[in-house]
């Protein structure tokens, strides 16, 4: 199989990634109404959405699933989150994890008074991905999904054979959550995130693909375990 390609796509507050190798699969389905740049974007690049076999979503918080009935229906691509984050997708519900640092706190709180405005259309699913991943090379793509629950029950995060890794919410980096690479502002659990972060770091990864925020070296978010 030829060697797997990261496309980081922009969609307002967070990021999709396209990975791109003998076929393509997209990680994450964006913010809500932006549907428009990822077709832009794709048009950049020069790749079909059609391309697109499988949607794969970190996690179901609302600004992940955003697009992803939109765009189910242009690539035509199944859609796939961890069964225990399943019935928010279906049911189009936004879903907000709550804070894990004081920022956290005044961030979160913003946020939900904007979370009446914002819309999120329910969606089909079609593989519900189980506690011991999936394997993403009947996709195209030399990657698999790997269970890092923490920020939220269902978090996953995509594995690329390279040492590449999508990581959802399970690290940020940025304004206007985090002053560089960190770990999250907002988690269900944190000590489930510092064990799924201790499953990557056994698994490998050098380079960190956050959905909110810049890739950063794994080295960034190692200082922040200990
Ligand atoms: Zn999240
Ligand atoms: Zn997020």
């Amino acid at each position: 199989m030829s060697a797997t390609r990261v496309h980081i796509l922009p969609l307002g507050i967070d990021n999709c990634y396209l990975l791109q190798g003998d076929g393509c699969v997209l990680v994450d389905g964006g913010a809500p109404g932006q549907e428009h740049r990822f077709f832009d974007q794709m048009a950049t690049l020069g790749v079909p959405p059609e391309r697109i076999s499988l949607i794969v979503l970190t996690h179901a918080h609302w600004d992940h699933i955003g697009c992803a009935r939109a765009l189910t229906k242009a690539t035509g691509a199944r859609l796939a989150v961890h069964g225990r984050e399943r019935d928010i997708v279906v049911n189009g519900r936004k879903s907000m994890p709550p804070a894990s640092t004081l920022w956290g706190i005044v961030f979160g709180a913003v946020l939900r008074a904007f979370l009446p405005f914002i819309k999120v259309e329910p969606v089909a699913v079609d593989i519900e991905i189980g506690d011991d991943g999936m394997d993403l090379a009947p996709y195209g793509v030399n990657a698999r999904v790997v269970y890092t629950p923490g920020h939220s029950p269902g978090s996953i995060s995509v594995v690329l054979d390279s040492g590449e890794a999508c990581v959802g919410d399970l690290a940020m980096n940025g304004l206007p959550l985090t002053f560089g690479p960190n770990l999250p502002i907002f988690a269900d659990d944190m000590k489930t995130v510092r064990a799924s972060w201790r499953k990557l770091l056994q698994l490998g990864v050098a380079t960190i693909y956050p959905a909110h925020g810049r890739p950063f070296p794994v080295s960034s978010i190692e200082k922040r375990l200990t």
